[in-house]
């Protein structure tokens, strides 16, 4: 891999940070075979869907919408714009908080929060607040990354999951951005291609924008 490739994934390991700690969302390796015993080595991993860097597919927040069969990995790669809301006192990224960004139509925007620097989960994180998603989805960008496990907090309905899913704008939760300094760049994003499914663990990228794109 190019050096000038940055990883912006969370590791996965048994003890991992998941959402809101629950019990049944903790990653899990299952070692179903040694060399002591088996000859060679061989497991399983039993984890929620929305384990660290993973995007999520309409049908999470929408009966009927749509999951992960037909997921074009086009619709999460291109370039990225990061902006740096880690220095707000704030914890509700808004409409007012983007307007000052600069943000383009059809740019994949990468929200870099106070949540890159938590070592446990916060029960108080950093989210994209209801007005900040549907500017967003006015703009129309063509995804939304953030670096808490959840795009949104205490909202009723998920308002800011349905702005922006309901819309073809895809939200990928998790990702790792406390080495990233906001400014633009090319985004990467590979998810597993599991089919059926509301929500997929992926591998994601930042690399520096070609001279003649910046
Ligand atoms: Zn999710």
């Amino acid at each position: 891999m190019s050096s000038e490739m940055k990883d912006i994934t969370m590791p996965i390991y048994e003890g991992m940070m998941v959402y809101k700690n629950k019990p049944e969302k903790q990653f899990k390796s299952i070692q179903r075979a040694t060399h002591a015993e088996n000859g060679y080595h061989e497991g399983s991993v039993c984890m929620d869907l929305h384990t660290g860097t993973h995007i999520d597919m309409p049908l999470h927040v929408i009966d009927g919408g749509a999951d992960s069969t037909h997921f074009d990995t086009d619709s999460v790669n291109g370039p990225c714009v990061v902006v740096d809301f880690s220095k707000e006192t704030s914890r509700a990224v808004d409409a007012n908080f983007l307007k000052k960004q600069s943000i383009l139509e059809g740019d994949i925007v990468l929200i870099k929060t106070k949540n890159s620097y938590a070592e446990a989960f916060d029960f108080e994180f950093d989210f994209l607040e209801a007005s900040g998603a549907v500017y967003l989805r006015d703009l129309q960008v063509k995804a939304v990354g953030i670096d808490a496990l959840g795009i949104e907090r205490n909202q009723p309905g998920q308002p800011t999951h349905k702005a922006l899913l309901g819309n073809g704008i895809y939200i990928i939760e998790g990702l790792a951005l406390k080495a990233v300094e906001s400014g633009r760049y090319l985004f990467h994003c590979f998810p597993l291609k599991i089919m059926g499914v509301e929500g997929l663990p992926a591998r994601a990228f930042l690399s520096p924008l070609p001279e003649e794109e910046k």
